[in-house]
């Protein structure tokens, strides 16, 4: 093993029994207990599907695609390591079977395994290794934490926990810690805990080769001592490595529950690491004010993924940041834009909201009930945030009523629309493939001076993450801006990015995605700002609300 890597620790974290049990909150809490312990650490995620990133995929399928500084479209996974580290990542911490594998057959064709016949057992595990490697030595932390996708026995993850098992052995002693996440269901009219399930999965885990540390035991309520000590003594771990992890009212509670069950202690002990005293300050504060539920507000989201909310995720954890700022409990509504047009007692319920965002998205489905809840916010004065798709249709609802063009659409729907108001990138124009080619990232964006959005962030120019292939044709800002909508903030290359419209309490439309730079400890401003005008509106008495003085 080469020297410059003798340094590296690493925590795997496995799942068994089922997905979905919050592996990825699991570790990114283990991150938050060693950061918290000043020790540098960092997370890669372990995706064993054969798609070479998360962008291809439909979001009622993995949930959201979060997407980096890089512009790496990730698993959502990336997404909570950000939040709880409070550290921005880039694509080389989401591994994918597509990745590796794309890797090891570049080298095949180029020659570079010298004539030997290429094999899983050692090419693909190497090229694994050789990846997690990369992360430790360029992010320079002490402590890698790598989470492995899906459940232990899949025919898919079994070279990943191969390679995760060559490692140990190579690292050696005190370098490696197993933990394991599984479910303790409760069941009968007694709610009885089972941990035949967790006894399972362990021995399929043994039975590759590793012995876990720990062991998470998630489910609905907290484990009882008899219970972990049954866990204990069929799983060969101790009783103190047991750790009950039961549903939480917000994920950001759990680093918390591991620390009262002494993980900290017990994974700087295994690693050898220094245990210091933990230091949680913001992140407690958080969690108290965001306890404390002083009134409540009402979010309307309108997407077409509604059933699914881990697909609008990231906008769902900053609104946690902003109750976690504000104290004020944040209830979100979730209003299918399929439905809307047809459901006029929804509509009814949306006008009576708070505040309303659209999110982005993708293709026509849904979209005329996007705009009929932009025009009930825009007429009715309800505070209104449009994300990235949600811009783009603020800008299409705006030019049909208010500058009577009602013919304006996206190209991305009506490719040849009478007045194109949305339209393709010229850099989009003939670029072939959906994988990797939109405009991702983050850019830089250029605020006007003196706007509502300089105001916001308290600056003139920011960093924000994109997603997308079409934008606002600057053929019509100026009608737009003739009718009180303004272009307020402005692409370093000119590009349309923000929106605001004049004489209304808050409507605003942003070309970029700010839910992926919200973060518990740094709530992002704009949605600081829509909950707090949400407020706004809660308390004007209804008879003088600007809604009546426009009807
Ligand atoms: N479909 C739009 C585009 O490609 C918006 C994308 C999004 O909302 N992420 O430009």
């Amino acid at each position: 093993m080469p020297r410059e890597y003798s340094f590296m620790k690493v925590i795997v974290v496995s799942g068994g029994v089922i997905s979905g049990l919050g592996k990825g909150i699991t570790t990114s809490s283990l991150g938050r207990l060693l950061k918290a312990r000043n020790i540098a650490v960092t997370i890669v995620k372990i995706d064993p599907y054969l798609n070479v990133d998360a962008g291809t995929m439909n979001p009622y399928q993995h949930g959201e695609v979060f997407v980096l500084d890089d512009g790496t479209e990730a698993d959502l996974d990336l997404g909570n390591y950000e939040r709880f580290l409070g550290q921005s990542l880039n694509g080389s911490h989401n591994l994918t079977t597509g990745k590796i594998y794309r890797a090891v057959i570049e080298k095949e064709r180029r020659g570079d395994y010298l004539g030997n016949t290429v094999q899983i057992i050692p090419h693909v595990t190497g090229e694994i290794k050789r990846m997690i490697r990369d992360v430790a030595q360029v992010s320079g932390a002490e402590v890698v934490l790598v989470e492995v996708g899906g459940t232990v026995g899949d025919i898919e993850s079994m070279p990943f926990l191969e390679a995760l098992r060559e490692l140990s052995y190579e690292l050696g002693e005190g370098q490696m810690a197993f933990v394991h996440t599984t479910l303790v269901p409760f069941v009968g009219p007694v709610g009885e805990a089972k941990t035949k399930p967790t006894q399972h999965s362990v021995r399929e885990l043994r039975a590759i080769g590793i012995r876990p540390n720990l062991i998470m035991a998630r489910g609905a309520a907290p484990l009882t001592p008899d219970i972990k000590a049954k866990i204990s003594l069929f799983c060969d771990v101790p009783p103190e490595a047991v750790i009950s992890v039961p549903d939480q009212h917000v994920v950001y509670e759990v680093p918390l529950v591991l620390e009262a069950q002494g993980v900290g202690a017990l994974l700087t002990r295994i690693l050898k690491l220094p245990d210091r005293e933990p230091e949680y300050g913001a992140w407690k504060e958080f969690l108290a004010t965001y306890r404390r539920e002083e009134g409540s507000v009402e979010v309307a989201v309108v997407g077409k993924y509604t059933e699914l909310h881990d697909a609008y995720l990231s906008h769902v954890e900053a609104f946690h940041h902003v109750q976690g700022r504000l104290g004020l409990a944040v209830h979100l509504q979730w209003y299918d834009s399929e439905d809307l047009p047809r459901s006029p007692a929804a509509l009814e319920r949306l006008r009576r909201s708070d505040a309303i965002l659209v999110p982005g998205g993708f293709g026509p489905r849904g979209i005329e009930g996007k705009m009929l809840a932009i025009e009930a916010a825009r007429r009715e004065k309800i505070p209104f945030l449009g994300v990235c798709y949600g811009f783009q249709m603020a800008a299409v609802e705006f030019a049909r009523h208010e500058l009577e063009l009602p013919e304006a659409h996206s190209t991305e729907i009506e490719p040849h629309a009478t007045d194109p108001v949305v339209c393709l990138l010229e850099e989009q124009q003939g670029v072939d493939g959906l994988g990797g080619t939109m405009r991702l990232g983050a850019l830089r964006v250029m605020l006007q001076p003196g706007s509502r959005i300089a105001e916001l962030y308290g600056r003139t120019e920011i960093y924000e993450r994109h997603r997308h292939r079409y934008e606002i044709n600057p053929k019509y800002l100026e009608r737009f801006s003739e009718h009180g909508l303004e272009a307020t903030g402005r692409s370093v290359d000119g590009r349309v990015e923000v929106f605001e419209l004049d004489d209304h309490p808050f409507f605003m439309g942003v070309q970029y995605h700010p839910e992926f730079l919200s973060r518990p400890e740094a709530p992002h401003p704009l949605y600081l700002a829509l909950v707090r005008a949400a407020r706004v509106r809660q308390e004007v008495p209804p008879s003088v609300a600007p809604a009546a003085a426009s009807a």
